[in-house]
């Protein structure tokens, strides 16, 4: 049974009181463990998509499902309870608290789930595992790019989820910072099992994928696999 799929998902919002059809009918299924890269021209939909798989927007048709269960139905509660407990979201821009530590970044999803007693210990051991260990009391302003996006990373990895959902993770980083995070990215995903679906305009980043999806005017336009990886 796939991780992730979806079947005839469309989007339709609303721009000046005129439909805006964003996905036209997009059929996918993820696998477990799977590392896929997901391209297209901006505005092509690949942002929505991810939020519609992501469980923040609700679609306009179609269907999500989880393995194999249809998402549809559940409650903006259960919602948001599945993305904490099962999902992490990096973004292009880092989203950390301005005003928190990099710790206190981290410990953040899991002050909000039901209390975790090794809490500390664990936001600690997720900064390690990033290779931020270093830089635990310093804040957002204090750190540079390829740090955020670190913090950020290990926040997304908090409650241990099974699925990461990147929305162009090294969009704002240099070459350099970009390449270490796909390292930790492509580490992580081999590692822990954990299936990643990564937003992307760079073909240096899709090539380290296991699968590259296209996605062209709302629409998928290719999806290939490595040999490898068949
Ligand atoms: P991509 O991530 O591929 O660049 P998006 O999924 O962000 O594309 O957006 C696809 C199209 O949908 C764009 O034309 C964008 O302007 C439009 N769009 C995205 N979000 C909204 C929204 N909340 N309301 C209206 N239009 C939107
Ligand atoms: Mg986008």
């Amino acid at each position: 049974m796939p991780h992730i799929s979806c079947e005839g998902l469309s989007k339709i919002y609303e721009n000046g009181g005129l439909p805006l059809p964003v996905l036209k009918g997009v059929t996918l299924s993820v696998e477990r463990g799977e590392f896929t890269a997901i391209m297209g021209q901006s505005g092509s939909g690949k942002s929505t998509l991810m939020h519609c798989l992501g469980l923040l927007e609700t679609p306009s048709g179609g269907q999500v499902r989880l393995d194999g269960r249809d998402t549809a139905r559940l409650t903006d509660r259960q919602k948001a309870d599945l993305r904490r407990e099962t999902m992490g979201f990096v973004f292009q821009s880092f989203y950390l608290v301005p005003g928190l530590t990099a710790l206190e970044n981290v410990l953040l999803p899991m002050l909000i789930r039901r209390r975790r007693p090794d809490r500390d210990k664990r936001a600690a051991l997720m900064l390690e595992r990033v290779g931020m260990a270093h830089r635990m009391g310093h804040r957002p302003s204090q750190l540079s790019g390829g740090e955020q996006q670190r913090v950020a990373i290990a926040r997304a990895l908090a409650n241990g989820p099974e699925l990461l959902l990147l929305d162009e993770p090294t969009g704002n980083l240099d070459t350099v910072n970009g390449e270490s995070i796909l390292s930790l990215l492509g580490q992580i995903n081999r590692e822990e099992g954990v299936t990643a679906l990564m937003v992307t305009h760079s073909p240096e980043a899709a090539a380290r994928c296991g699968r590259i999806i296209t996605i062209r005017d709302g629409q998928i336009d290719g999806d290939c696999r490595k040999e490898e990886d068949r």
